[in-house]
């Protein structure tokens, strides 16, 4: 069932201006609302609210949000300068949603999608527990109901307010694209302005397609910082989306009037596997820069133990007398 949300779709009041940061050109809000958030005069996309994104990409009134109620706690009692709850509550008034993330169920030109979208407003757009448990959930939900998911990320990282609680999204949101990868459904990636840190570094850069908008920020650490990494100068705008379409990163990228009717496309050029009676296939993962990462999110992403030997029940000897395949011994 379609749901009303009872957030404001505008991001400031209609009838004050906002500059544009590529020109400098004064642009009634008004007008940006009427123009998908675009700059009249330089074609600058601006950031967008949830509502505005699936306004954007969605048939209208086929939306339907899930997991609505979930809501970050602080595990950690964390407190900077102020408490993580007060930044909690603070984004909630400011922005009129529980967390950075909403996921449901829509459709694209009358094809259905499970599609999760960030909005940067909420605390950057960090990822902490509540928003990787409700990606994990949209990729979830694409496996059992069989349709492509899509994720349109707009993120700072990982939400340091939550610690390691928000490092381990990293992997709870990778683990079961490893999943939807064996079952042949397609996950589409959206980068927009701007998509960095933890999020970058987990589910957004495994897209079986990885779209990104013009001019957006996309990079795991700041310019500074990867320059001081690698201990040389990094080239002019080397973490900006058309950079990486240069250097194979990203598969297209895509002016946002263009982008619903790529996503149309993309899923009917991806369609989605036929079932092959029961489970598919388990498929062994080549150790390599995506495989490590999906490996290590087999290990904690809530699959199973057996794969690194911790507290797994061993059959009984004789019953089943072949080793597990892999590297581990075990004394009889
Ligand atoms: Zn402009």
């Amino acid at each position: 069932m379609p749901i009303k949300f009872p957030f404001s779709r505008r991001t400031a009041p209609s009838d004050t201006w906002t500059k544009c940061p590529s020109c400098d050109a004064q642009v009634f809000n008004k007008q940006l609302e009427r123009n998908q958030r675009l700059c009249p005069s330089c074609g600058h996309h601006f950031r967008m609210s949830i509502g505005e994104r699936i306004d954007l990409l969605l048939d209208p009134g086929s939306f339907s949000e899930r997991d609505a109620g979930l809501e970050a706690m602080d595990r950690l009692g964390f407190h900077d300068d102020r408490p993580y709850l007060d930044r909690l509550e603070t984004s909630r008034i400011k922005t009129g949603l529980r967390d950075a993330v909403v996921w449901g169920t829509g459709a694209i030109e009358g094809q259905r999608v499970a599609i999760g979208i960030f909005d940067f407003r909420f605390m950057g757009g960090s990822m902490g527990s509540v928003v990787g448990e409700k990606l994990a959930r949209c990729f979830e939900a694409a496996l059992v109901e069989r349709i492509p998911a899509i994720v349109v990320s707009a993120s700072g990282g990982a939400r340091m307010q939550e610690g390691t609680l928000a490092l381990m999204q990293l992997a709870r949101t990778t683990a079961p694209l490893v999943r939807l990868d064996a079952a042949g459904i397609p996950f589409i990636s959206v980068l927009t302005d701007p998509t960095t840190g933890g999020v970058l570094a987990s589910f957004a850069s495994l897209g079986d397609v990885i779209l990104a908008e013009p001019r957006a920020l996309i990079g795991f650490a700041g310019a500074r910082v990867a320059s001081d990494t690698v201990g040389e100068e990094m080239p002019e705008g080397f973490q900006t989306a058309e950079f990486l379409l240069d250097h194979g990163f990203v598969d297209a990228v895509v002016p946002r009037p263009e982008l619903r009717a790529s996503l149309a496309r993309l899923v009917k050029l991806l369609p989605v596997a036929a079932v092959d009676d029961g489970q598919p296939a388990p498929v062994e993962r080549p150790w390599g820069p995506i495989g490590a990462l999906s490996g290590f999110a087999e290990r904690f992403g809530g699959a199973v133990s057996e794969t690194i030997g911790i507290d797994v029940e061993q059959p009984p000897a004789g019953d089943n007398g072949r080793e597990p395949a892999g590297d581990r011994e075990t004394s009889r």
